[in-house]
């Protein structure tokens, strides 16, 4: 564990979603020790990411053993077995690991992670449900939305809004919302200004509050 920065990453369960996380940490250049109880997966994932370890995370005594209280950050990404889930938590917890994230399969699993000491609780598949069903009804093509109600979309500017400047088109007083950023096709996004021209076929960055932030994209 010397190996090991102040700001590691311990991702336990390599199931889809923990792999995922520990990739992305990795790609983001973060240290991080993977861990397992299965021997396979440990073996699978072993040549993919840099410190994968086979023990079972439930045990604090284990866990103290590979040093994971000396990490800024923990992710529980087991699922299924929900028990494991909890006790995992439970004993980051007492190893006083400052930041756990913990994945939750269902409302009251979430309940329980947080009792049990879970800083953040996350429902990858609540969440992705969700923006799925924005993006299919919508014509939104990436949609971010944010506690307070609040999103920023990315959408195809609406034919009452090309051919003109953002002024002109008047998309803040009709709409409620703020065009942020536009992008031509085979060009960069530029930060839009009250003088930025939209051109037919532009993608625009779109913010506000999410039902006229959702209104505004579905218009055509
Ligand atoms: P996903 O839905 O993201 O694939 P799963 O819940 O199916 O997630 O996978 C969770 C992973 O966590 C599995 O690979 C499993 O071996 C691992 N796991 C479950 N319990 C423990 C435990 N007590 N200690 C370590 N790893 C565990």
């Amino acid at each position: 564990n010397t190996a090991f920065t102040g700001d590691g990453v311990v991702v336990i369960g390599l199931g889809r979603f923990g792999t995922a996380v520990a990739q992305s940490l990795v790609h983001l250049g973060h240290d991080v020790l993977a861990m397992d109880e299965s021997a396979q997966l440990v073996q699978d994932w072993s040549h993919r990411l840099t410190h994968v370890v086979e023990a079972d995370s439930t045990n604090a005594d284990t866990l103290r053993k590979l040093g994971v209280q000396d990490f800024a950050h923990a992710v529980v990404a087991i699922g299924t077995d929900i028990e494991a889930s909890v006790l995992t938590v439970l004993a980051l917890s007492e190893l006083g690991v400052p930041d756990i994230w913990a994945k939750a399969l269902s409302p009251n699993h979430g309940r329980i992670l947080e009792r049990t000491g879970a800083h953040h609780v996350v429902y990858p598949e609540a969440a992705m449900g969700e923006r799925v069903a924005h993006l299919v009804t919508g014509k939104m093509i990436d949609f971010i939305e944010f506690d307070d109600g609040f999103a920023i979309v990315k959408t195809t500017a609406p034919a009452e809004a090309t051919g003109k400047t953002l002024s002109e088109s008047g998309v803040r007083t009709k709409h409620g919302v703020t065009v942020v950023g536009v992008k031509r096709p085979h060009q960069d996004f530029t930060y839009a200004t009250q003088d930025t021209m939209v051109e037919r076929g532009d993608l625009l960055i779109v913010s506000g509050p999410t039902a006229m932030v959702e209104k505004f994209a579905a218009l055509k």
